[in-house]
C-alpha cells in the first residue's frame, strides 16, 4: 500500500493548513508558517492580491485536508465516503464520525500513542486488541461497545507510558471514549458528535466534491 514517508509538514503546505500529522511539529515548526510568510512577502513586493480559488479547488482542498489528516489513501477515503453516503442523515457528518472511530485514531485518542503515525505502528505490529482479540488493521472501524487494550509488554514501553501520561495531563480523551486506568482499557461508548471530531474541515465541501 502506498504510504507517504516524506516530511509531514510538506503536506500542511500543500493544503495551506496545519494538520498536526507528526507529534508537536505543527505547534512549533510547521512549514506552513514559513511558506505563508514567503508567499505574502512575494505578493506584497509584486503588488498583487491573493488568487481566488475556484469552487472545485475549494472542494478538493477540503477533501485533501480530511484525507491527509486521517492519513488514509485515496481509495480508503472513498470507501469511507461511500459507506457514509449510505447512512441516514447527513453524509458529511457520518464521514467524520467514521474517520474518528478508526482503530488507529482511537488508539491515539486513548493516549496509547501521541501521534496517528505512532498509533498506526502499534496497530500494524499487532500490539492492539479489540474485544480481547488482536486486530492489526489500522483503518478498521470500531463501533460502540468495542473495547481496546494493548498487550501488557508494550504497555510498559517508554513511548506508551509517555503517551498515557500526556493524555492524563492534557485530558485529551474525548467523552465518547471511556478509560479504565487500572486495566489500561478503553471503550468506545457511543458514536462521536460532530464537535468531537479531530479533523477540522467543512464536510459539506467534501460532499460536493464527490457529488459531481
Ligand atoms: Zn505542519
Amino acid at each position: 500500500m502506498s504510504r507517504y514517508t516524506g516530511p509531514s509538514c510538506k503536506k500542511c503546505v500543500k493544503v495551506s493548513q496545519k494538520m498536526f500529522l507528526k507529534g508537536t511539529k505543527c505547534h512549533t515548526n510547521c512549514l506552513v508558517d514559513r511558506a505563508q510568510k514567503a508567499e505574502k512577502d512575494k505578493r506584497f513586493s509584486a503588488g498583487k492580491r491573493p488568487n481566488k480559488m475556484s469552487d472545485y479547488g475549494k472542494h478538493l482542498r477540503e477533501k485533501q485536508i480530511a484525507r491527509l489528516s486521517a492519513q488514509v489513501t485515496e481509495t480508503q477515503f472513498k470507501r469511507f465516503f461511500t459507506k457514509a453516503s449510505k447512512q441516514k442523515g447527513q453524509t458529511g457528518a457520518a464521514l467524520l464520525r467514521f474517520l474518528e472511530v478508526r482503530l488507529d485514531n482511537v488508539v491515539r485518542r486513548l493516549g496509547f500513542a501521541v501521534s496517528l503515525k505512532a498509533a498506526r505502528q502499534l496497530v500494524n505490529h499487532g500490539h492492539i486488541k479489540v474485544n480481547g482479540r488482536c486486530l492489526d488493521i489500522a483503518s478498521a472501524m470500531l463501533k460502540p461497545g468495542d473495547e481496546v487494550t494493548i498487550d501488557t509488554k508494550t504497555a510498559e514501553t517508554l513511548l506508551v507510558k509517555q503517551g498515557l501520561e500526556h493524555a492524563e495531563k492534557t485530558t485529551q480523551r474525548p467523552s465518547f471514549l471511556s478509560w479504565d486506568a487500572g486495566s489500561k482499557k478503553g471503550k468506545l461508548v457511543r458514536w462521536p458528535d460532530r464537535a468531537e471530531s479531530s479533523i477540522s474541515v467543512d464536510e459539506q465541501l467534501i460532499v460536493e466534491y464527490y457529488s459531481k
